[in-house]
């Protein structure tokens, strides 16, 4: 439905921009445009050779005066046609653009750019071509692409995202103006191949995509293997094969949007390159869904901060002994439209990018918050962990910002723990022996968790100055656990008490987990087995009853 509908946008908009008029007309095509979008206006601007068919100034195609404020604008110029280029800007009513609005707005901004040059005696097609190889770039590709699929079934096509193996190195021995011919060779053959029952596309440096018929998908990945080109770099260089590392979309009924032509295989190709090093990867539903998922949490990740969608829940620590609470740890959670998301899916999303440190400090300012309500409150509190990723050591001030935290929020230093993991990366082992030093200066006690998940090693006891050893959850839940890892462990907690250094178990939800844990001298408890992470208020109750 929705393919049909795009395709007659694109469709009304070619016929009114091919009216005699242009700016005329092309202000009904973005009103119609506007309404399916919530576009509050556009704007198109002139870099270089003005189109004689407009005057002077940039011209306002549309502006509704009664939608919200305009946010960001988005602009898409093509780098290589700067002489001629136009910019249409969008600007959207109320909320910004999705990535699927954007690709299809590019569509567009593209097309209009075009028109204008054919009617102003350019031949357009520097807009829509890669400068070096002449075969069409990501606006021409995706452009062909929606015609094409006015004519063919594009679900019997493979969408491919290539990039060459070892271009640098042909670059260095041959020189540059050498490689720029392989290149141009590379980008002809690829193009001879695929346009005969498909498409080609240069992307710009040596990424290249391709629409192959699943008829002969499997020869192209072959072919893709081993491109001979050694006739091109002269006499003295008998052999020249190129290979590429290759992402392959299997387009199915599901297809919705341009772009995903590009952006489906570039998915697999990272696949492919980052995590399977390997020639080929398909883009599986699930890797689909997975990375389009940790994309829409980094595009919200802003506003989710700033809306407070996170929310810390407290999940407690008990003495077995005593059977009292004597502690929690502080865990984030998100709640986003209703629904819960859990850590352990957007952490990992945040940290790839290197951008978790806001969401650490905003768990620790509320964190701090709560002790401070509840001492307020007449409620003894108990001192909380809070988690910090090792992401965050780039920040050089981060154990001077903790404390400042600590320090405004005017609660006992003693009520807050900074849990860190270790590490095997030596670099990094200086930054949290840097840091556990820093913040045991400041008084502020530091804990490193999930200790014997993996790279744990008594260097750790002995180099970094910790109050608490957390034994993960791996340890204690392990099907495998034998007599030698009882011994193991029953000398880590004796080496750490007698560093004076407190062991907590994690992940204890059995009965009989609670009690090896107690025979090897490991007292205090997280787990299932006492709580689950609570919400503040529940967790309230617990700091008003603290026996179990
Ligand atoms: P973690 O720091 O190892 O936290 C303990 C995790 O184990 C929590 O998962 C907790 O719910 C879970 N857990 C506790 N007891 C049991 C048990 O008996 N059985 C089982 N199966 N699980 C148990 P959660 O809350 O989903 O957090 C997952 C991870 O996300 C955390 O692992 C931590 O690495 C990260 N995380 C959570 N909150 C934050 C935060 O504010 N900042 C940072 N940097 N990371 C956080
Ligand atoms: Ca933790
Ligand atoms: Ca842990």
């Amino acid at each position: 439905m929705r393919r049909a509908y795009k395709d007659l946008r694109i469709e009304y908009l070619r016929t009114c921009i091919s009216g005699s008029s242009i700016s005329v007309s092309l202000k009904d095509a973005f009103r119609l445009i506007s309404s399916v979008f919530h576009l509050s206006g556009v704007e198109l601007e002139f870099i270089g050779e003005r189109p004689s068919v407009f005057g002077q100034g940039d011209i306002t195609l549309f502006e509704n005066s009664s939608a919200s404020p305009v946010s960001a604008p988005l602009k898409f110029i093509n780098d290589y046609a700067k002489g001629r280029a136009v910019v249409v800007y969008f600007y959207p009513a109320v909320n910004p653009f999705t990535e699927d609005e954007k690709d299809e707005l590019e569509l567009y901004s593209y097309l209009t750019a075009l028109v204008i040059s054919q009617k102003s005696g350019g031949s357009g097609t520097d807009m829509w071509t890669q400068q070096l190889s002449g075969i069409p770039n990501a606006a021409g590709y995706k452009a062909k692409v929606a015609q094409f699929m006015k004519q063919h079934d594009i679900t019997g096509y493979s969408a491919f995202y290539l990039n060459l193996r070892g271009f640098g190195n042909i670059n260095r021995k041959f020189g540059s103006e050498v490689g720029d011919v392989i290149m141009r060779r590379y980008a002809e053959t690829i193009n001879e191949y695929a346009s005969k029952d498909g498409l080609a596309g240069h992307l710009g440096g040596d990424n290249f995509v391709a629409l192959i018929n699943k008829d002969r998908r499997d020869d192209f990945i072959r072919f893709i293997k081993n491109v001979d080109l050694s006739f091109v770099a002269g006499e003295d260089t008998p052999e020249l094969h190129i290979s590429a590392v290759c992402g392959i979309w299997d387009i199915s009924g599901t297809f919705e949007h341009v772009g995903d032509v590009i952006r489906r295989p570039s998915i697999a190709y990272n696949e492919a390159k980052n995590i399977l090093h390997s020639d080929t990867a398909v883009a599986s539903d699930t890797l689909i869904s997975r990375t389009e998922q940790q994309r829409s949490i980094l595009r919200h990740y802003d506003d989710a901060l700033r809306d407070r969608e996170f929310r810390v829940f407290y999940q407690p620590k008990v003495d077995s002994r005593t059977k009292k609470l004597v502690g929690a740890e502080a865990l984030v959670r998100w709640f986003r439209d209703g629904n819960m998301i859990s850590p352990g899916i957007f952490i990992p999303a945040l940290e790839e990018r290197s951008s978790i440190l806001p969401l650490d400090y905003y768990v620790l300012k509320q964190t701090c918050e709560d002790i401070k309500k509840w001492i307020g409150a007449g409620i003894t509190p108990v001192p909380v962990s809070v988690n910090f990723s090792r992401k965050d050591l780039a920040d050089k001030k981060l154990a001077e910002n903790i404390n400042s935290v600590i320090r405004e929020a005017g609660i006992d230093k003693s009520l807050i723990e900074i849990e860190v993991t270790e590490t095997v990366n030596i670099a990094e082992q200086n930054d949290l022996a840097a840091f556990t030093g820093k913040l045991s200066r400041f008084g502020i006690m530091t804990a490193i968790d999930d200790f014997g998940s993996g790279y744990s090693s008594l260097n750790t006891l002995r180099g970094f100055q910790v109050h608490t050893l957390k034994i993960d959850r791996s340890f204690v839940n392990s099907d495998d656990f034998s007599w030698k890892d009882e011994i193991i462990l029953k000398n880590i907690v004796k080496i750490a008490n007698e560093l004076g250094i407190e062991v907590v178990s994690e992940g204890v939800e059995r009965e009989d987990q609670l009690a090896l844990m107690n025979s090897v001298g490991c007292y205090v408890i997280q787990g299932y087995y006492y709580d689950r992470p609570l919400p503040h208020d529940d967790f309230e109750k617990r700091l008003r009853d603290p026996r179990y």
